[in-house]
């Protein structure tokens, strides 16, 4: 199960009983992970039974306060409840110090090390990996400096069929050289590696983008994800409110998705004045069908 994508949050600007402000929680190969962090992502994670002690790395898209005023009762939640195992953030510079200096005032001494990573990039850039997957930002068109994340797995060796080790009694210095992709060179003979290996699948991910304006070079960036999350805060019946405040309508997200190719479009950060939302499903449905408008506690999973 790669991708477990729980929906903490999926309104705009302000929590209100039936939608909260923006948080996602991200189980990714066993990586967990919160994305985003609004007012009150600490009793969401409660409602929806995500245990919040199990965070490894938090990652906060830009400095509007509907995507991480939640962070304070969070990381001092954890704390209260005798976290120690380290905690990774990645977000704008200036976090770490409105974090730490919050923390000071208040003299809150956490029981866990908090480690800060800045994210200020202007090209899609990778800003996480380990063996398993890899993180990378880019950066998005909103009223103040946002980064996008693109969540995907990383590219694995070959597997080598066991019935043609058995076959060609393959040594082990040749099963290696075909997890690699390389040919086996034999004297008088090559064994072509692709006859010797299980076909690659395709590499899981998952794209987050919010909050954006319509921006063209992001197809390019998020080409092909399993799910891309767009922001559809408006209809194109506000789109000069959508262009002013630096968001999207639904279709122009839709458009978007179907630019770059993805497998499901989840829209959310719904303005808080439409009570209705199928009028944001139907005009992106035009364009991409394969969207869903996202509810707090939806679960997404791709395998
Ligand atoms: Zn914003």
């Amino acid at each position: 199960m790669p991708i477990n994508l729980t929906i903490l949050g999926s309104g705009s600007a302000v929590p209100v009983l039936h939608r909260g402000v923006t948080a996602q929680y991200l189980n990714f190969n066993e990586r967990r992970i919160l994305i985003d962090c609004g007012e009150g992502t600490q009793l969401q994670m409660r409602k929806f039974k995500v245990k919040f002690q199990r965070i490894q790395m938090i990652f906060i898209s830009h400095l509007h306060g509907d995507h991480y005023f939640g962070i304070f009762g969070l990381l001092t939640s954890m704390s209260l409840w005798g976290r120690t195992q380290e905690l990774a953030i990645y977000g704008p510079p200036e976090l770490e110090e409105i974090i730490r200096h919050n923390f000071k005032l208040a003299q809150v001494y956490l029981s866990y090390q908090l480690n800060f990573y800045p994210v200020d990039v202007k090209e899609k850039t990778r800003i996480f990996e380990d063996n398993s997957i890899e993180v990378f930002a880019f950066p998005l068109k909103h009223r103040i400096k946002c980064h996008g994340f693109l969540f995907q797995e990383k590219e694995k060796e070959y597997r080598v069929n066991p019935e043609k080790i058995e076959k060609y009694k393959l040594s082990l210095t040749e099963i290696l050289s075909a997890k690699r992709g390389e040919d086996v060179k034999r004297i008088n003979v090559t064994l072509p590696f692709k006859d010797l290996v299980f076909p690659k699948e395709k590499l899981k991910s998952y794209a987050y983008c919010t909050d954006t304006k319509f921006y063209t070079k992001l197809p390019d960036w998020i080409k092909g994800a399993d799910l891309l999350y767009h922001e559809a805060t408006f209809t194109q019946e506000h789109l000069d409110r959508a262009k002013a405040t630096g968001h999207s309508t639904a279709a122009q997200a839709a458009e978007i998705a179907s630019q770059a190719q993805v497998g499901q479009l989840l829209l959310g950060h719904f303005s808080s004045r439409y009570k209705n939302i199928d009028p944001l499903l139907e005009e992106a449905k035009s364009i991409f069908p394969s969207v869903s408008c996202v509810k707090d506690g939806d679960v997404f999973i791709v395998n």
